[in-house]
């Protein structure tokens, strides 16, 4: 069997979704299907929570109204005629159910609760209407069978209990398709949580592992996997292979074609992850595998905006580096930041983290044992298969904060780039 995933930009339209009837209708074997929300659908339900969370409750239906026009809107495209809402209808009709009882206590919790129904909402009418062009496949509530920890908001998967759930679930001999939300789970008391934004290519690695699909494919509003994102940077070229190694580095360095959590259950079972162009199914786009024939000859561009480089001088001058490092990373892990870059010297420390809601608490963490300097605005470039050539192309002009370089790569924190 098969795993494809389709994410959000594949299905923001009633045309992305007959899209996914040719490429689907093209596929004799067994397959699972992974679909994200439609379109900018996570981001609306996000702030239909901020209202909730408010008990702003008449915002919160106002703004979940627009969620339901939207989701009616390619209905209406797809099917021609108004019974079609009955569809989706009882799935907005829990939300704001939810909306007018629930109490907004922790965000966290709520938070999964309520954006999960992006992809409830997405593989519901996507499966209705492959069920109606005459190809049946089968709806599956992944709250049910991807068992997570409770970590919400971020969970991990337990592989053991999500394998038992989902062999139970599937059975290829009683039906050729099947179709799952991305991005969902729930934990062992069935309290919905998700696996962090984005997290829908991960869902299709975990299942390729666990059905042990023979390849798990990415339906992506891009060619394939590409040196640099073409929005940024031009003259990009596309490469045809990578080892799960390529992939990894490149996650981890902020590339955001896959995430960085999707390769680890590829990797271990060498399932083959192939990147390819939702438009043009046709081409053959990239592929992610143990061991490759072309390795990567060029230079890999990735831009990670949205820095904070932190500054940290510890209060006490008997500065013993390792205890400080432990103590920075158990503070920034507690309030769920990411490290995108450390660099020490004898009497500070500097890392570069993401920003995020979490920060400010961090920042007033941290303030208790180091005094704390910041400068926000910033974006970090990493340049794998770094030369001089490209290095004076992408940072002339800049004004660099940090630089960081080793034999092939190099990293530069910069002031984000005027609009
Ligand atoms: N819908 C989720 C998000 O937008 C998950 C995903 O698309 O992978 O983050
Ligand atoms: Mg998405």
């Amino acid at each position: 069997m098969k795993v494809y995933k389709f994410g959000g930009a594949s299905v923001r339209s009633a045309e992305g979704i007959r899209n996914i009837v040719k490429i689907v209708s093209a596929e004799q074997g067994n397959l699972f299907i992974v679909i994200s929300a439609m379109g900018k659908t996570t981001n609306a339900l996000e702030a239909v929570l901020e209202h909730f969370m408010k008990a702003e409750r008449d915002e919160a239906l106002a703004k979940l109204e627009e969620v339901e026009q939207y989701h009616y809107g390619i209905m209406d495209e797809l099917w021609h005629e108004r019974e079609c809402h009955a569809v989706a209808r009882p799935l907005f009709d829990e939300i704001r159910y939810y909306i007018a009882t629930g109490i907004g206590d922790d965000y966290d919790r709520c938070y999964d609760r309520l954006v999960s129904y992006g992809e409830l909402l997405s593989t519901t009418i996507i499966t209705a209407y492959l069920n109606t062009q005459g190809m049946p496949c089968t709806w599956l509530d992944m709250r049910r069978l991807i068992q997570t920890d409770s970590n919400f908001r971020e969970a991990t998967v337990h592989m053991e209990e999500s394998q038992d759930n989902l062999r139970q679930a599937v059975d290829f001999s009683r039906n050729r398709i099947y179709i799952g939300q991305g991005f969902i789970g729930a934990n062992h008391k069935g309290i919905p949580t998700t696996l962090g934004r984005e997290g829908s290519d991960y869902t299709a690695a975990v299942v390729g592992n666990l059905l042990n699909a023979e390849s798990v494919t990415i339906w992506k509003d891009v060619p394939g996997i590409l040196n640099a994102d073409p929005r940024i940077f031009p003259d990009t070229v596309l490469i045809p292979e990578l080892t799960y190694l390529d992939a990894v580095e490149l996650a981890y360095s902020g590339a955001q074609i896959i995430h960085p959590k999707t390769i680890k259950p590829l990797q271990n079972k060498e399932i083959p992850l192939y990147v390819r162009p939702f438009g043009q199914p046709d081409k053959a786009g990239s592929v992610i595998k143990a061991t490759t024939t072309q390795p990567v000859d060029v230079p890999v561009l990735i831009l990670r905006k949205n820095q904070t480089l932190v500054t940290l001088r510890p209060r006490d001058f008997s500065f013993v580096l390792e205890e400080s490092l432990s103590k920075i990373f158990q503070i920034v892990s507690k309030h769920r930041l990411k490290v995108s870059l450390i660099q020490s010297s004898a009497i500070s420390i500097s890392v570069s983290i993401e920003s995020s809601r979490y920060l400010p608490g961090a920042l007033d963490e941290l303030g208790n044992d180091f005094k704390v300097s910041y400068n926000t605005g910033l974006e970090l470039l990493t340049i794998r298969g770094i030369n001089p050539d490209i290095q004076r192309k992408t940072t002339e002009g800049r004004q660099i904060l940090l630089s960081q370089r080793t034999r092939r790569m190099g990293r530069f924190l910069m002031k984000e780039e005027e609009e």
